[in-house]
């Protein structure tokens, strides 16, 4: 990585609270602030209480206490550099593949927790504003300040362990026309400035987890940014609390749920919710910006390693998500006793996506490379490897899903039917091979809700998309790969030795 600006950047908190890891009712609680969260038309009040959101919030604060668990506080944090306190281990710095190791195991152990079905839990953002912040040099090309303004924020959010949702995309209207052509000014952009900082209008999108999370990081997606300089005022990164006023969030709609988890064990639990994010003149401090009115900054962003940590969460992600479905795939055969080979062969692809996602997250780790400030970065090509084939590998296993769980899937009932009139006859037909037939309606239930249901079909979506559009990222990867000039000077190398063999063979 070429960091050619050294700066002995120091942190200096932004705010002087040292509070160390929080719990789950710590997040709860930090939920409860003046926050404008739209939904279904109305404007909610506290989304700890309202039935759309307290789900996945709940299994987000699952998430803190797991972490706040005595017997595994060193593996779900680490010492603070600057406060000593002990911090979530997705806020490391890491310095060696060891570290790498060590903050998959604690990535791995809260994937594990959600199943690998909640995208944006706040590691995925500790991890990229951590890389971010290894790299401050990079923020320094529009200025100095900039650059200890990221140091200040990693700081910041790592002490007071908060969570963080982000923002890389404009919403377009007409795709022939930039950003800054778009009709309706509806592209948020910078407004206006002052000596305390800038004001900030229009939408971006998307925002997974905004309703749910503490802040928000707006950033520029680099790799599509029109860099000319009419695009100036869009050219801007900045980080505000989500409570801050001018910013509302307006969600898409829940998923549908009976209110009742063993139905929708998923779609009740998990819904992380996406949000448009839309600002009216929302004011920034200077202190809270990273990037401004500065095409050179947005590609200086490029060099910032926080593309590949990313992906080494979501990649750990990927593999916690791909060991669920195949749990489910497992039980859905063994409580039917369906150990044919047809669906043997069936189980085998699952095998073969979940050992090959391990194998590309650990070769990640083993082959690291150095990057910015004594910092290690996971070697790339392997975690680019998921991105590209988890969206395929994800889609198949849904299939895998419905050919296991067949018609089953539709006549599981509710556990009301359960417990009515109906619940005699149920217990009869929906029992399994060896077991009752209430536990076999849950993994029914689940199987349903990871394969068919609304929330399936949205992370199907996410998969695809999470990360950026699929085929521009491909171009990119198929453009850039650092393997193929070997390999295509060993082509031209072998085509060398025609003569020579011409020679040893045919004496010509
Ligand atoms: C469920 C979900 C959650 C997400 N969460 C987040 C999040 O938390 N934070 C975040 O920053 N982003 C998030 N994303 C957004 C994601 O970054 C974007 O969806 C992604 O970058 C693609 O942008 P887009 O949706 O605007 O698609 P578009 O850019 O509109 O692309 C749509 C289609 O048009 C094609 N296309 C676009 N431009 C061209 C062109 N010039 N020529 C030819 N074809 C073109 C694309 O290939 C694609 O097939 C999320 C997306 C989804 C689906």
């Amino acid at each position: 990585m070429d960091m050619t600006i050294n700066m002995d950047i120091k942190s200096t908190a932004m705010n002087g609270a040292r509070k160390g890891v929080r719990n789950g009712a710590d997040y709860i609680a930090s939920l409860q602030d003046g926050r404008s969260v739209w939904i279904d038309g109305e404007r909610i009040k506290d989304v700890t209480v309202d039935r759309r959101f307290r789900g996945a919030i709940q299994s987000i604060a699952d998430l803190y206490d797991i972490q706040c668990d005595p017997a595994l506080s060193d593996k779900m944090t680490f010492t603070s550099p600057t406060s000593g306190a002990r911090v979530g281990m997705s806020f490391i710095q890491p310095r060696s593949a060891e570290d790498l190791r060590r903050r998959r195991d604690m990535m791995k152990t809260w994937m594990d927790a959600v199943g690998g079905m909640m995208g944006r839990t706040p590691d995925f953002l500790n991890v990229m504003v951590s890389a971010h912040a290894s790299a401050h040099e990079v923020f320094a090309v529009g200025g100095e300040r900039f650059a200890q303004n990221i140091v200040n924020y990693h700081e910041y959010i790592r002490e007071n362990d908060l969570a963080l949702t982000h923002s890389l995309v404009s919403p377009d209207i007409d795709k022939r026309k930039q950003m800054f052509e778009q009709p309706g000014e509806m592209v948020m952009r910078v407004v206006r400035e002052s000596d305390a900082g800038i004001y900030v209008s229009g939408a971006r999108s998307v925002a997974t987890l905004g309703p749910l999370a503490n802040e928000v990081l707006i950033m520029p997606a680099a790799a599509k940014f029109p860099l000319v300089a009419d695009a100036e005022a869009y050219a801007v990164g900045f980080a505000v609390s989500i409570d801050t006023p001018g910013m509302k969030m307006i969600c898409r709609p829940s998923y549908p749920t009976t209110g009742k988890f063993a139905n929708d064990p998923l779609s009740g639990r998990m819904d992380e919710m996406d949000a448009v994010l839309w600002f009216e003149d929302c004011f920034v401090p200077w202190e809270r910006v990273f990037m401004y009115r500065n095409i050179k900054a947005v590609e200086a962003a490029m060099k910032s390693p926080s593309g590949p940590h990313g992906s080494h969460q979501s990649a750990t992600r990927s593999l916690a998500k791909m060991e669920f479905l195949l749990g489910i795939a497992y039980n859905l055969v063994e409580v039917s006793h369906s150990h044919f080979p047809n669906v043997m062969v069936q189980l085998a692809e699952l095998v073969a996506f979940v050992e090959t996602l391990r194998a590309l997250v650990r070769v990640a780790e083993i082959d690291c490379i150095p990057g910015p400030n004594g910092t290690v970065v996971p070697y790339e090509q392997p975690l680019n490897v998921v991105r590209a084939q988890y969206p395929a590998m994800h889609a198949r296993a849904l299939e895998i899903l419905q050919f296991l769980g067949a018609g089953n899937l539709v006549v599981a009932p509710s556990v009301e039917d359960l417990h009515s009139e109906s619940g005699p006859a149920i217990e009869r037909y929906c029992a399994g091979a060896d077991i009752p037939a209430e536990r076999r309606m849950q993994l029914t239930r689940l199987a349903w809700d990871a394969s068919c249901s609304s929330f399936a079909g949205r992370q199907n979506l996410y998969e695809k998309f999470f990360s950026g559009d699929p085929w521009r990222n491909a171009a990119m990867r198929g453009e850039r790969y650092p393997g193929a000039r070997e390999a295509q000077d060993r082509v031209w190398a072998f085509l060398d030795r025609n003569g020579e063999w011409e020679q040893r063979i045919n004496g010509a």
